[in-house]
């Protein structure tokens, strides 16, 4: 490292200090927070940590970076799972952290639309859209943490996609600071406009790579009026698929989730969390969290909607299609079901390390790549466990291998050949290696290995046309040569 060079820097930070008041972290324990993932896996470091308050505090930081040959990287709640959000360690990095950008900027009811600044945390806009009897319906296990400019920067999906889309589909238009620190004012709020290329789309997913986004404008949803849960146990996959079909026809837009958890992810969701328990009193290979869910508050529609869910289940179990089924008939009991989908990460954290992979596959080849994968797994790796669970409902599957901590033989240095087994599986199959946790540094190299040279130089144009320098989450997504 050139100590000149970062002691320069380090003078030229410090007049800052005045303008960022106590928003300009220097100190490594109150920098600490912000240079390590979630996952604790990536330990970065920087020369600093601001925190902007408005959109013109971001575009002067940024400015200020271009001057002076400083690379940014944006944060929001450092969540993500693929390393994405932090430094690298080489010092030389700001961190410009987004949570102090939180006002909600107006909500439009009559136009279904609110207008958010990136900071502000997941379940805040949800909150706010509920008083206004608005669902905003992004839903994540981490939504009391992340914010809605990391959701757009790495087009989160969660538990609702199937009925709402995901980040990228939520969103109408967005502010974003470019790498110059120029400020486009996108908050359109249009259900159509075709005037050219789409920007916003640009710089949803594009994991901080090539602007920083400042405000988005969302679109909302009626409020449900009610939710239905079913729990299911399933003998196989392909069971689970042909439930998925039946569902489909039988409750229509109704199905707003269709989640897959194997009876190795409920196991580790009972060992570490005492509280949970098993909702069906025998066993089953898979489970099904099925969710439905009305608008319109009528009490005739409630129960037509607890029929027409009840009638599918009866002809799934009469046709052997499924083994069991518990239908919540509560709001506890609600509740008690989709914690234990949402402790799936969590308990796998308190187990251990482990190999994640979050693949999207056509919906159909399913049942194939389980089958194939998990073969190559146990062949290669007999005390490699599996944690599969994910959103069946669109084709994403969290594939995850990990070793049980007694056994003396640790997949995890076998990261490579594992990896390798899962991500030509799904290239064969015409499936994507990251559904919706993004590439950051993580699942860089590769989605390169996958790309067609077509793609990836498309990619690199874009990202030299948008930021020549390089200074924006550099060596994330894609390495620019
Ligand atoms: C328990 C748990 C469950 C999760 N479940 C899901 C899930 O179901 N579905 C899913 O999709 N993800 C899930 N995630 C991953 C994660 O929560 C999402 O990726 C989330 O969208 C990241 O938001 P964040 O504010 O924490 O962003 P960060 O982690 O801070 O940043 C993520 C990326 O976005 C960039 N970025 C952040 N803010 C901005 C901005 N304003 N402008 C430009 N770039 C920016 C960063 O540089 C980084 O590359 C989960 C994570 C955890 C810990």
């Amino acid at each position: 490292m050139n100590q000149s060079k970062v002691t320069t820097h380090q003078i030229l930070i410090e007049g800052l200090r005045q303008t960022f008041s106590g928003r300009l972290l220097t100190d490594a324990p109150d920098m600490a927070a912000y240079l390590i993932d979630w996952r604790k896996r990536y330990q970065g470091q920087a020369l600093a940590v601001v925190e902007p308050i408005n959109t013109e505090e971001v575009a002067n930081i940024v400015r200020f970076c271009a001057k002076h040959a400083i690379n940014i990287i944006p944060q929001g709640g450092n969540t993500s799972l693929s390393g994405g959000s932090v430094p690298n360690p080489t010092g030389k990095n700001i961190v410009i952290g987004l949570k102090r950008l939180n006002q909600i900027r107006e909500i439009d009811a009559q136009n279904n639309t609110m207008t958010v600044e990136a900071g502000c945390i997941l379940e805040a806009i949800q909150i706010a859209a509920k008083e206004v009897n608005r669902l905003f319906p992004l839903s994540l296990a981490s939504q009391g943490s992340c914010t809605i400019g990391g959701n757009l920067a790495t087009n989160a999906g969660g538990v609702q996609v199937l009925r709402y889309g995901n980040t990228r589909e939520l969103c109408l238009g967005l502010e974003v600071v470019t790498a110059e620190g120029n400020i486009w004012h996108g908050l359109r709020g249009l259900r159509k406009d075709n005037t050219g290329y789409n920007l916003k789309d640009l710089f949803i997913g594009s994991e901080g790579t090539l602007g920083i986004i400042t405000a988005a404008v969302l679109k909302l949803f009626p409020l449900p009026a009610f939710k239905q849960l079913a729990w299911v146990a399933v003998q196989s996959t392909t069971h689970a698929l042909q439930l998925l079909t039946l569902s489909k026809q039988h409750t229509g837009d109704s199905l707003t989730a269709f989640e897959l958890i194997s009876d190795n992810c409920l196991n580790l969701v009972l060992k570490h969390f005492k509280q949970c328990h098993s909702p069906l009193k025998s066993p089953s290979p898979w489970y099904i969290l099925l969710e439905v869910s009305e608008n319109r508050p009528e009490e005739s529609h409630k129960l037509y909607l607890y029929g027409v869910l009840c009638d599918m289940l009866k002809i799934a179990l009469e046709t052997h299609l499924i083994l069991d089924a518990v239908v919540s008939d509560n709001e506890q009991q609600f509740k008690r079901l989709w914690t234990l989908r949402e402790s799936i990460s969590a308990a796998q954290t308190m187990e251990g390390a482990n190999i994640k992979h979050d693949i999207a596959l056509p919906i159909s080849k399913i049942p194939a790549f389980i089958e194939k994968t998990e073969q190559a797994i146990r062949t290669n790796f007999p005390n490699a466990h599996l944690i599969t669970f994910g959103h069946l409902g669109d084709g994403n599957l969290h594939y995850n291998v990990y070793h049980s901590k007694n056994s003396r033989d640790n997949c995890i240095p076998h990261q490579a050949s594992i990896n390798r087994i899962v991500h030509d599986a799904v290239d064969s199959l015409n499936g994507s290696i990251s559904a919706e946790h993004g590439l950051g540094v993580l699942r860089r190299d590769e989605a390169a290995r996958y790309k067609s040279p077509i793609e990836l130089n498309l990619m690199l144009d874009i990202k030299q046309a948008l930021d020549p320098h390089n200074r924006m989450n550099p060596n994330k997504v894609l390495l620019k040569k």
